[in-house]
């Protein structure tokens, strides 16, 4: 969806706390404890008790609560560094990608950092079509 977002496993709270406080980021958990701590309580850091099981569920509750409808840049960062995508030419990939995917793809964006390649393959599809459905509520 095109946001900078970061992954803790929750053996560190104080560090996930610590890390979202630094960096003006929204605390996305099922943890009731984190809820309760004073940081949250007193509106210092915003944080968001996830409530459904249920991936889809969850992504509508975070973008109803955070307003985040018509906010999408969908595949602009990289999923691993958060680093915005850079084009690339189908010939600077060539040797970057696997045969059937240079062959079936035209277009390429790299992540400058980790150098991770990406295309419009079925999963960028399957998502696009995802996306497009929560865009519509
Ligand atoms: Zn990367």
């Amino acid at each position: 969806m095109g946001y900078d977002t970061l992954f803790f496993d929750g053996s560190n709270d104080s560090h996930m706390i610590a890390t979202a406080l630094a960096e003006g980021r929204v605390i996305l958990t099922k943890d009731t404890q984190i809820m309760r701590r004073r940081v949250v309580t007193s509106g210092r850091l915003k944080a968001i008790l996830i409530l459904s099981d249920e991936p889809e569920q969850q992504v509508h509750q975070v973008i109803d609560t955070l307003k985040l409808d018509c906010q999408f840049r969908p595949f602009t960062i990289c999923l691993e560094c958060n680093q915005p995508l850079v084009e690339k030419s189908k010939q600077q990939v060539e040797d970057l990608v696997p045969p059937y995917v240079f062959q079936t793809q035209n277009q390429y964006m790299e992540c400058p950092s980790c150098h991770r390649i990406y295309w419009r393959g079925t999963h960028w599809q399957a998502m696009t079509r995802k996306l497009e459905h929560f865009m519509e509520g």
